[in-house]
């Protein structure tokens, strides 16, 4: 899949649209998921231009990786989510669930999350 120059999380990057900050460093933003799905919900997506987890993993350069997973801990810890755990997860895909083509991972807690897949 290519890049898509106009996924809303590129219009983010770009400034063209506002977010709810919690994160930015040269490499990475993270901000609070528009329609949260916990009590805490925090989308964290690489500055770089990667569709999914797979286009990240195999193209990213290693400095972007180690920056993106330092940034989630530090994330994770800033707001509150390591005491008690928290989910992550990468939607990826059409089966996988994934809206927006643009890599990112989805932090949820502040609460109980339940069953990793409803039936
Ligand atoms: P996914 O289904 O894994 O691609 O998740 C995309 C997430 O992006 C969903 O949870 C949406 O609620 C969230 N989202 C879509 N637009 C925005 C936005 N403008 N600001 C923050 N979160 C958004």
């Amino acid at each position: 899949m290519s890049y898509d120059q106009n996924n809303i999380f590129a219009k983010i990057l770009r400034g063209e649209i506002p977010c709810d900050k919690v994160f930015e460093n040269d490499y990475v933003l993270a901000f609070r998921d528009i329609d949260p799905k916990a009590k805490m919900h925090i989308l964290i997506i690489p500055k770089g231009a990667y569709t999914d987890i797979v286009d990240f993993g195999a193209n990213g350069n290693s400095q972007e990786i180690h920056e993106f997973y330092k940034a989630a801990a530090q994330i994770a810890q800033e707001n509150g989510l390591t005491e008690n755990g928290f989910r992550s997860i990468a939607n990826t895909g059409k089966w996988g669930g994934q809206e927006v083509p643009h890599y990112h991972l989805h932090l949820l807690g502040g609460e109980a999350i339940g069953p990793l897949v409803s039936k």
